[in-house]
């Protein structure tokens, strides 16, 4: 037959494990939403450069098109200018092929621009596209390594909580409400006796209370500093042994 503080030691153990393990899990999901949101933005910047690049590189053939056209017309406006029949005529056509060199000009420069942006944007996007295949990465290991232990966890917090159930059912009522009431500001509910002082705050324990608590191992006693139930140190053992 268990004695009650023997229970305590060993539930205490139990749920000490079991926090951890929601710690541990805990953190893992909202690390995942991270990397998530990591990747949803470097994706935007993939998808604005590849805008950008869209956009010049559309500029660039339209310029050219323009470009072409400017020549072929520039070449007819050549030979018409040989087959003049006055000056007027001679002077409208100089006039029409200076504005179309112009045109000219002015459109080439505009393409010599575009084609260094577009050198910058290739530049840019080939980083942006590996940024993005880094974050998609780094969330894919991540994803595992919460569906790997969320299964191992799992496992481990079913058979946690069995035995926590079966242990708080071995304690009587008062003790285990009493717990589960201290659990909810103190996650250690119970601690043990380390040294005539409370293992949860520190405070020290009149011995003669030490002396009770190993004569009536039945009997809940608490530190009178936080309020934590108490047993003596001797029965912190692993929690397989004391269940
Ligand atoms: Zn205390």
């Amino acid at each position: 037959m268990q004695t009650q503080s023997a229970i305590l030691a060993a539930l205490s153990l139990i749920d000490e494990k079991l926090d951890e393990l929601q710690e541990d899990l805990g953190d893992l999901p909202v690390q995942v939403k991270k990397l998530e949101k990591n990747v949803r933005e470097r994706a935007a910047l993939v998808d604005e450069t590849r805008g950008l690049l869209d956009e010049v590189r559309g500029f660039r053939a339209n310029s050219n098109q323009s470009v072409q056209s400017l020549n072929d017309k520039e070449k007819k406006l050549a030979e018409q200018q040989f087959a003049v029949r006055n000056n007027r005529e001679f002077d409208a056509i100089s006039n029409e092929l200076g504005m179309s060199k112009e045109e000219r000009t002015r459109l080439d420069e505009e393409m010599r621009t575009a084609g260094v942006k577009e050198e910058n944007l290739t530049a840019i996007l080939q980083q942006q596209e590996q940024n993005l295949e880094e974050a998609k990465q780094d969330l894919k290991d991540k994803e595992k390594e919460l569906l790997e232990m969320t299964g191992e966890q799992m496992d481990e917090v079913k058979q946690l909580e069995g035995q926590r159930i079966e242990l708080l059912g071995k304690l009587t009522e008062a003790i285990s409400a009493d717990y589960e009431r201290i659990r909810t500001f103190h996650k250690d509910a119970a601690v043990s006796l380390r040294r005539n002082s409370c293992a949860g705050c520190f405070s020290a324990v009149p011995s003669q209370k030490a002396v009770e608590m190993r004569n009536q191992p039945d009997k809940a006693f608490t530190c009178e500093a936080c309020g934590r139930l108490l047993f003596p140190e001797e029965l912190k053992t692993p929690a397989e042994s004391a269940a």
